[in-house]
């Protein structure tokens, strides 16, 4: 299952049909009578020349339609009315009601984390797919703390000289082994730092983020591991050790 940043898009007029977080295969779907909430209102203010809508809230049970799943799953968001010209000239309009969840209990699954993905890279890509509906900068935060975790599971050392080195200092390392995904992984890094003094994300902050970590995670995680790979490992575990050995001859 690829990531498909399409069904994240908000608002919305029709519920996207979600990938269900119990199986991660089946979609999701609204049950029969949701969503449900206050319908909200809306008027052409002549004055201003724009239409104006009343705020509501809504609530959806919403479940897996595999058959051997059903999982369901709540949201809960923000409702209102947008209108839709049907000419040039706005003389005549529809108006449409469009849905903006702000919670989802359990979160969809926006890709599939590779099943060899070790737990500590997988624990906070789950939480930042529950953060996205409520709180993008602090989804994007926790996607920096997958790439610590990365960096940890790569080997790259934490400390150097008994001081704690900077994700960036990390990366850098990492630079050595893997060029395209270093230059993938500093945006990343950064817009983590930009956020934390903007203190605000946007929707499409996570959905670039995330883009760039499905391919990180199935590249490091979800094929066997290539024999170009496992061939540059082992010059590397060869270099070492004739550094060792030269060391050890001087
Ligand atoms: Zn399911």
């Amino acid at each position: 299952m690829s990531f498909d940043p399409s069904l994240y898009q908000r608002p919305f007029k029709q519920f996207p049909a979600w990938i269900c977080p119990g199986c991660g295969e089946g979609r999701v779907r609204p049950l029969k009578g949701w969503p449900r909430g206050r319908s909200p209102t809306g008027q052409w203010d002549e004055l201003e020349y724009e239409y104006t809508s009343k705020q509501e809230r809504f609530v959806a049970l919403m479940a897996c339609r595999n058959s051997d799943c059903k999982r369901a799953i709540a949201v809960i968001g923000t409702t209102w009315l947008i209108p839709v010209a049907l000419d040039e000239l706005w003389s005549a309009y529809d108006v449409h009601q469009f849905f903006f969840p702000r919670f989802i209990d359990p979160a969809p699954q926006m890709f599939a984390i590779p099943s060899c993905c070790p737990e500590s890279i997988r624990m906070p890509v789950q939480s930042a797919f529950q953060l996205f509906w409520c709180d993008p900068a602090a989804a994007v935060a926790k996607i920096r703390t997958s790439l610590e975790r990365f960096m940890d599971e790569k080997r790259i050392p934490a400390q150097q000289g008994g001081r704690r080195m900077s994700l960036h200092q990390r990366l850098t390392i990492y630079e050595s082994t893997d060029v395209e995904g270093f230059g993938l992984l500093r945006e990343v890094k950064e817009l983590g730092n930009l956020l934390v003094h903007e203190r605000s994300g946007t929707d499409e902050d996570v959905l670039n983020s995330l883009r760039i970590l499905d391919h990180i995670l199935d590249t490091s995680f979800g094929h066997p591991r290539s024999k170009r790979e496992l061939a540059m490992e082992a010059a590397i575990a060869i270099k070492t050790r004739r550094m060792r050995g030269q060391n050890r001859n001087a």
